[in-house]
């Protein structure tokens, strides 16, 4: 396939180094391709290993040890200590943590002999790119293909100025110097209180602000409303439906200005820090679409079809273009582009992208919110079990949380489920493969499941959508 006459110095670039676009560069080699990834930062793995999944989910994970330690370990019998948390150290092991990841990926390119190039990629025309790099230096690289793998950036408020010191976004979330007092999250989305329930581990006092009128907005309601109780009994304070007018530093930290979304008095809000975690944007500044033509749509996102732009040598993948701002997803079509390139039958099924917050417990879904179905007017079955009635859960004192699983009610097939346990992310993928392969919740309910597990609540909650669930 490497096609060494080529009039281009590459067969296929990728700009951007996140999970779609390294994953795209590592699937083109495999394939033959001669290939190179233009990266702005100097450690690939983009977004998602430099300061998205990977940082929250190893401060996620530490934080919860130490409110295990400091709440729940004398319950069991265990006699330490009070325990006390080293923020210097906890960010130090996260970067830690980065810096091996990174440098993993690092070595897989030159394993695969894929080109890094470090520096910001502009398009000359549909052929060249210019790459400057952070000393200004510029060179051209020419390639046959080229696919936009240039990611998201943090949505800000307007009138608002981030200093990622006391107003902070995700990122300046995952380097706090000391545990805040008091922390202000504006936005009651995934990262929103992924990072607000770190941070109310190790001590700070967390009041979530959000516009709409339920938590994590594209969940099931019921999972919603369940999962926003869970929370407030760890100590996580909610405002919703409320619009944020304006924040503002001031000597003792910053001032939030609030008022109902239906109107009212404002109120103001005093937090040593504010977490402003309203979405993400896709990142197509300064990328020179103008000169190859290619436009975004009124949300900014490039748009697609079979992850080819309107450019027939440019394609895109990840959080720039349309569909679920999630790594998983941008790995995937990255695959699929790679393999499309490769006149192999690359796809992605965007009916069946699993969705997980992890926080304790997790809350992981696939498929259809009831709500949706109601919406689309398909008749369905529902079946739940409660992590209560699991044995797993509860020799592990996990009993929080629920399993439900919609399926159609004429065929059976399964069409979404909705989770919250513990290990939600894990279980969520028995459900994902089941309707990767059409499967029903009979299906399931018929497959022998390990005992004592988290999944056996799978089991009973397919059980349960013809009401034979055993423990329930
Ligand atoms: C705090 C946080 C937690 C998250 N947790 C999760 C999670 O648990 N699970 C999950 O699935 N998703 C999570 N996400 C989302 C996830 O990080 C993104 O969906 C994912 O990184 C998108 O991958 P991508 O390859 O499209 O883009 P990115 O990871 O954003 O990578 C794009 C890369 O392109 C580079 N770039 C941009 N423009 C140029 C240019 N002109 N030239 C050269 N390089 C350029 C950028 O520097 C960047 O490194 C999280 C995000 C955040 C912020």
């Amino acid at each position: 396939m490497n096609n060494s006459a080529s009039k281009f110095d590459y067969n296929v670039v990728i700009i951007g180094g996140g999970p779609g676009g390294y994953v795209c560069a590592i699937r083109l080699a495999q394939l033959g391709f001669k290939v190179a990834c233009v990266e702005k930062r100097k450690n690939l793995g983009g977004t998602c290993l430099n300061v998205g999944c990977i940082p929250s989910k190893a401060m996620l994970e530490i934080s919860h040890k130490f409110h295990d330690a400091q709440h729940n370990f004398a319950k069991l019998g265990i006699i330490a200590n009070k325990p006390e948390i080293d923020v210097k150290k906890l960010v130090d092991n996260k970067n830690e943590i980065i810096a091996g990841l990174t440098a993993g990926i690092s070595s897989l390119f030159k394993k695969n002999k894929v080109s890094h190039i470090i520096g910001s990629g502009k398009f000359i025309d549909k052929n060249q790119l210019e790459v400057t790099d952070e000393n200004g230096s510029k060179q051209k690289i020419s390639a046959e293909k080229f696919v936009i793998a240039t990611g998201s950036e943090v949505t800000k408020l307007p009138n608002v100025e981030i200093d990622e010191k006391v107003i902070v976004s995700s990122t300046g979330a995952l380097e706090f110097e000391k545990v805040p007092q008091k922390m202000i999250v504006i936005g009651a989305g995934v990262i929103g209180l992924e990072l607000g329930s770190v941070w109310s581990r190790l001590g700070s006092q967390v009041e979530v602000v959000e516009f709409l009128d339920k938590i994590t907005p594209t969940n099931d309601n019921e999972i919603s409303k369940n999962f926003q109780r869970i929370l407030e009994k760890q100590g996580l304070k909610f405002r919703l439906s409320t619009k944020v007018l304006g924040v503002k530093k001031d000597k003792k930290g910053a001032i939030v200005e609030v008022e109902a979304v239906q109107g009212g008095a404002k109120e103001t809000l005093l937090a040593d820090v504010v977490l402003v975690a309203i979405g993400r944007k896709p990142n197509t500044e300064n990328l020179g679409l103008e000169n190859v033509g290619i436009k975004t749509n009124a949300r900014g996102f490039i748009e697609n079809n079979h992850l080819k732009t309107n450019v027939d040598n440019i394609y895109v993948v990840g959080d720039v273009t349309t569909g679920p701002m999630l790594a998983h997803k941008a790995e995937d079509e990255g695959i699929a582009v790679a393999e499309i390139i490769g006149n192999q039958a690359g796809h992605v099924n965007y009916d069946v992208i699993p969705n997980v917050i992890y926080t304790y417990p997790e809350v992981a879904s696939v498929g259809k919110t009831e709500e949706e179905l109601k919406a689309q007017n398909i008749a369905y079955k529902s079946g739940k079990f409660m992590m209560m009635a699991n044995s797993r859960a509860r020799a592990t004192y996990d009993e929080q949380g629920l399993v439900k699983i919609l399926s159609c009610a004429k065929t059976d097939r399964i069409l979404g489920a909705h989770i919250i346990a513990r290990e939600a992310g894990n279980m969520i993928h028995e459900i994902v493969v089941a309707m990767e392969f059409g499967g029903s919740a009979e299906d399931i309910a018929r497959t022998c499941h390990a005992h004592p597990t988290y999944n056996e609540a799978i089991k009973e909650s397919a059980l349960a959508l013809d009401k034979r669930a055993i423990h329930s």
